[in-house]
């Protein structure tokens, strides 16, 4: 039985999505491959693209900031981790602010994007946002998980950047305002020591309030009405 379900809901009429989590141990690898199943399966709304039911040859999600998450890189660089950093993401630093994404081309569009096909040339190793983005409403919980996640694992990236330095032994900045990163504002995450997303457990990446939420019954196509926060 799946741990972790993608149910489909009706948020304001349109077809959108909560997220079930029916037992402590699952994992984020389960989320993702809930969310994948749903992307592939599932008939939604597509709000930026509302005339197809398929994300295929649709390239909107990959022209804009994409952060990645250290599993990510783990996954996509292949053991060539600084060469990496330096090739394939954008180091940006403000004050003691690092923010690590994929570096965009000229057209300010993922490196991987094949632009020809409008198709993702990475779609196995694509990162954990590429993964779990789907353009339609989604519940506050859902919106939630997917934040800590990424968060957790941005992070969690950063402490590992610390560690590498360019050959005249700088850290690896490509663009930055007063860059002073300080180690000590990056406290280690759930994904600490962790080199698969099948190794770290939702439970430890949610609040008590988030895992109470996500851990409730859910009824499929419920009517939602959100409480604007
Ligand atoms: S999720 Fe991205 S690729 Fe899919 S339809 Fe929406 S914008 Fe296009
Ligand atoms: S990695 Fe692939 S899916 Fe993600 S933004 Fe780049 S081209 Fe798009």
């Amino acid at each position: 039985m799946d741990r972790v379900k993608v149910i489909p809901v009706l948020i304001d009429g349109k077809i959108g999505y909560d997220i079930e989590v029916t037992d402590p141990g699952a994992t984020v690898q389960e989320y993702i491959d809930a969310v994948n199943n749903f992307i592939d399966t599932a008939k939604y709304c597509r709000i930026r693209n509302p005339e197809t039911d398929s994300c295929f040859g649709c390239d909107l999600c990959c022209q804009e900031r994409i952060p990645v998450t250290l599993i990510d890189v783990l996954n996509m660089s292949e053991g060539k981790f600084r060469q990496f950093v330096c090739e394939m993401l954008h180091v940006y630093v403000e004050g003691r602010v690092v923010d690590i994404t994929m570096s965009l081309d000229e057209l300010e569009r993922c490196r991987y994007l094949d632009n020809s096909l409008g198709i993702c040339s990475n779609y196995r190793k694509r990162p954990l946002v590429c993964q779990t983005f789907i353009c339609c409403p989604a519940t506050r919980n859902a919106n939630k998980l997917r934040e800590e996640i990424i968060n957790a694992g941005e992070d969690e990236l950063v402490r590992k950047w610390f560690k590498f330095r360019d050959k005249n032994n700088n850290p690896i900045i490509h663009e930055g305002i007063l860059p002073a990163p300080d180690i000590r504002d990056y406290c280690p995450t759930p994904f600490a020591g962790a080199v698969s997303y099948d190794q770290v457990k939702l439970i430890d990446l949610c609040n008590s309030r988030l895992w109470h939420k996500l851990t409730e019954k859910k009824r499929v196509f419920r009517e939602i009405v959100e409480k604007k926060s």
